[in-house]
Order: structure tokens, then sequence, then C-alpha cells
């Protein structure tokens, strides 16, 4: 069975020192909760901006905490001429367990496109670090190719390279549901949550489908996650912005089926 991941995508908010005063109340804040109600815990990751990774790994370590964190982006380049880019080396350097990639202000905003995220997510993995890969579709898409084919041809054409039975997260994010308050039905997340498993189920055998986390993306509250942990092939939430209140991200990170 999988092990619920509730990640947190800061995107361009929170300064290094914002971040640590952030962590250190989500860990006490989750500790707390765990103690009252001994829940049996998600995972809790957060995705901090890059110049915040070194606080927070400082944090985790000295404190113990129960937080995992990534970031929210790798070059496809190991080291070089890459003006700007961070290398995948630097973030496993500071224990970074995670990286985003693919996420739609990326696709969108910086013309990241399939082929480059199929080396990102290599470099990732190359690297030791698991990518979570976002896929989803437009409103446009959703009217024109219904509701599963844009996310599940972003992700063959990212992952198809890939051998063996890798190690990776998907998220599967409509882009019309991010950030707009309106978040999919559990029942539409778990309709393209079951398209790409099958998608993995043909890429790299049933056994590692099983064992691929699904998150669902995109206007995640605390008032809409336990309905959509309910569906069975949703195993997470990547949130972004009720994931800048700690209090709203604990107790997202605390649903109750
Ligand atoms: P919101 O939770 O703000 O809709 O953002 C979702 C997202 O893009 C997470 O990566």
């Amino acid at each position: 069975s999988r092990v619920p991941l509730i990640a947190g995508n800061w995107k361009m908010n929170l300064d290094h020192l914002q971040a640590i005063a952030t962590v250190q109340k989500l860990a006490w804040t989750l500790k707390d909760a765990n103690h009252d109600f001994d829940a049996k815990g998600a995972e809790v990751a957060v995705f901090p901006p890059f110049t915040d990774l070194r606080s927070v790994q400082t944090l985790v370590s000295a404190d113990k905490l129960d937080v995992v964190y990534g970031a929210q982006d790798v070059s496809e380049h190991d080291s070089g001429a890459y003006t700007g880019e961070i290398s995948g080396a630097f973030l496993k350097a500071l224990e970074c367990t995670y990286v985003i990639i693919g996420h739609s202000e990326r696709r969108t905003l910086h013309g990241e496109t399939d082929e480059q995220l199929a080396r990102k997510v290599a470099a990732a993995i190359r690297h030791g670090l698991v990518p979570v890969l976002c896929v989803g579709e437009t409103a446009e898409d959703l009217e024109q190719h219904g509701p599963s084919a844009v996310p599940v041809a972003q992700l063959r054409a990212a992952l198809e390279g890939l051998s063996g039975s890798p190690e990776i997260v998907v998220a599967y994010e409509p882009v019309w549901a991010i950030g707009s308050g309106q978040a999919a039905t559990p029942e539409q997340a778990e309709q393209v949550a079951v398209k790409l498993r099958e998608t993995l189920a043909e890429l790299f055998g049933q056994e590692t489908a099983d064992a691929t986390r699904i998150l669902y993306g995109g206007s995640v509250k605390a008032n809409n996650i336990a309905s959509l942990m309910r569906e069975p092939n949703v195993d997470g939430a990547l949130v972004g912005g009720a994931s800048l209140d700690v209090a709203e991200f604990a107790s997202i990170a605390r649903f109750q089926k």
C-alpha cells in the first residue's frame, strides 16, 4: 500500500527567513496533532524556492524534523556553462528528497517542452532525486480532447525513455483548477489517476504502477482533501496557495479518510 504524500509547492513565496519560521511551525503543528490524534500520518513535503533550501536543510537536520523537502525545478544538465541553472547534484548535496518537474507554470511561462522534461526527469533520477512529474490539461484541452488524453500523453512523453522500475511521483494538476478555487471533483481526479496508473503499468509493469504515488493538485484545501483522498487512486496532494498557511496545510496533512 502507498504512503500518502502531502506536498506543499510554495512557488515564488517565502524567503529563507520566512521558510525557517514556516517549516518550524509546520513541524511543531504536525507533531502536536499526531500526539493528540495518533494520526497515522502522510509523508509531508515542502518545496521552497532554491534560495531557501540550505536554511531548510539546516533546520530539518538539526531538529530532526519529520518533514522532507525538494526543489521546484532542476536543470537537465549536470554542470557547466548554464547561467542561472541549478544542478540535481547541488540539490542532492542539500539532501533534497524530491524535485518538481514540469509544473504547468514552467510549461507555459518558460516554454518547457515534453522533450526537455524527459531530460529533466532523467537528470533527477541520475542524481538520486525522486521526480514529482506534473501533468494536466487546460480547460481548452478538456473540451477538445476529454479528461485524460493530454495528461496521459504528457506522462508518456516524460517517462518513455526510462527503464526498469523508476521511483517517481506523478502529480495530476488540471491547469483550470490551479489557483482558481475550483478543484476537480474527486470523481474527475480518480478518473484521470486511473488512466495515469494504467499508462505507468504499460511502461514499467503493474508492480511499479501500483507502487507509484499519484497526487492531485489544484485548489486543494482543508475542506476538500478528505473527499479527494477517499478515491482509491489518489495518493496525496500537491498544494499551492494553501501550503503557505501553516494551520491550513497541517490540517490538509492530517486529512481523515
Ligand atoms: P493551488 O493549490 O494554489 O491551486 O496550486 C496548485 C499547484 O499548482 C501546486 O503545484
